[in-house]
């Protein structure tokens, strides 16, 4: 067997990793898109670093975009083989895929204005909406835990890991042909946090001969979990209370956004949230909240005890969903204080966008960051502090107060992974491939884990090819 990483190498978007047996069948675990400003991402989106119609299958440990959000492209350059995924992860790709081409098409539409003014050759999108609805024909639902075989001696499984609705790692088993020996392969995904705000924990993978893990916060500890309600509440009374002003949240619409629409509905079930009216303005959000009312089961018993106790944890009355656009331009007019939920998380699409530009220049108002950006998206920039932003082709000086609060970040920290980590036999892992990261994050986990007692712990390159023997 063969390992090939083609996106997340020594970055965190992108994941795009490729098994190749020693009879030729590929699997690609997940298809993502490259996100954020670096200038590399244009030419990455385009060009695999392989051959599409060479794959023979592909497996997809979530739905979020920087995982799926080439798999319109790789249909549209050939692949034909089935998608597996689980039922979440299918129904959350049914409107996100849809979603992503609409962003492809309408970004293309905005930067070719420009240039059919200056005369330079037009753009084309990646893919369309309609791109993204063909390959949903490819996907084929999996049952967690089950082993479903790819061919004789080639089998996969998905295991919870509580970092999104319908998330997983992936277990791939094969049949060494030199030795005879069943070899296997875990994929860790995108790792969730211990106890998640809604979701079940992550589930121990079983004994693999080597892991493939994630490292987004190799080098970081997140703040106690329950600092995020309490903040929560005090940045709720300062900016809309105190000072009248508006409490933007960017967050993605799937996901984050479910788990603040749920803290508020907490906060005004025990009587905690102002009486200020609170907007979830993407469309995406609304039917992603539909999906989450869909798979109540994938919950954890706290959650599970709360809708014993409240039916509708994404409703209150002070929360309305907005549709149309003109209703979320009302908003940009409106002098009312009141908190905007808006999409996307690292903001560089949706509406969150028009948000920033009529916003971020008033001192009154909050924007609290409550996910992971990749550094030169957006919101990166201001995750690290950045006091002037680009947006629509204008500078926009930041004198909105800006607030990060880590406690609801889905991915775990360092100590967090290690704790994932530590039902592995060691005394079988041959070898550890550190993936979805900023490299110093990664050098951070390495040494971490080499403390532990890890073998080989590798920082695989984009498209160097690793022997599994
Ligand atoms: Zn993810």
């Amino acid at each position: 067997m063969e390992f090939t990483s083609f996106g997340a190498a020594r970055t965190v978007t992108g994941s795009k990793h490729l098994l190749r047996t020693e009879s030729g069948k590929t699997v690609l675990l997940d298809c993502g898109l490259f996100q954020g400003r670096d200038p590399r991402n244009p030419t990455l989106n385009t060009h695999f670093g392989f051959d599409p119609r060479s794959i023979d299958f592909l497996i997809l440990s979530h739905a979020h975009i920087d995982h799926s959000g080439l798999i319109p492209k790789l249909v549209k350059d050939g692949f034909t083989g089935p998608i597996f995924a689980s039922q979440a992860t299918i129904d959350l790709c049914g409107i996100m895929l849809p979603d992503s081409g609409h962003i492809q098409e309408a970004d293309v539409a905005f930067s070719n204005k420009f240039r059919k003014r200056d005369g330079r050759a037009l753009k084309k999108p990646l893919y369309t909406v309609k791109d993204a609805y063909a390959c949903l024909k490819q996907f084929k639902a999996v049952s967690f835990y089950d082993w479903h075989e790819l061919e004789e001696d080639l089998a996969f499984q998905i295991i919870p890991n509580g970092h999104l609705l319908g998330s997983g790692a992936v277990v791939v088993s094969w049949k060494d042909q030199a030795s005879g020996a069943e070899r296997r392969l875990a994929y860790t995904g995108d790792i969730g946090r211990p106890e998640p705000n809604m979701l079940k924990a992550p589930m121990p993978l079983p004994e693999v001969d080597y892991l493939i893990c994630e490292s987004t916060y190799g080098d970081r500890l997140h703040d106690n979990q329950d600092f995020g309600l309490s903040d929560l509440v005090q940045l709720i009374r300062e900016t809309c209370v105190e000072r009248q002003g508006k409490l933007i949240i960017p967050a993605f619409s799937i996901g984050r956004t479910q788990e603040i629409v749920f803290a508020l509905d907490y906060l005004h079930n025990f009587e905690m949230l102002p009486p200020i009216q609170v907007y979830v303005d993407s469309p995406l959000s609304t039917k992603g909240t539909e999906i989450y009312r869909k798979h109540l089961e994938a919950f954890n018993a706290q959650f599970q005890r709360y809708l014993a106790q409240d039916a509708t944890p994404f409703a209150f009355p002070q929360l309305h969903f907005i549709e149309s656009a003109d209703e979320s331009k009302a908003l940009n007019d409106s002098p009312d204080p009141c908190i905007i939920i808006s999409a996307s998380g690292m903001m560089e699409a949706g509406r969150i966008r028009h948000h920033m530009f009529n916003h971020i220049e008033n001192p009154n108002n909050t924007l609290l960051i409550v996910g992971y950006s990749e550094p030169s998206s957006l919101g990166g920039q201001l995750t690290h502090g950045a006091r002037t932003i680009r947006l629509f082709r204008q500078d926009l000086q930041v004198k909105a107060r800006v607030e990060v609060i880590q406690s609801y970040s889905g991915h775990a920290d360092y100590r967090e992974i290690l704790h994932y980590l530590h039902p592995l036999n060691q005394g079988r892992l041959k070898a550890v491939f550190l993936v979805h990261g900023d490299y110093e994050s990664q050098l951070a986990l390495a040494s971490r884990m080499h403390r532990q007692g890890y073998p080989n712990i590798e920082i695989p390159d984009r498209g160097q090819t690793r022997t599994l023997a």
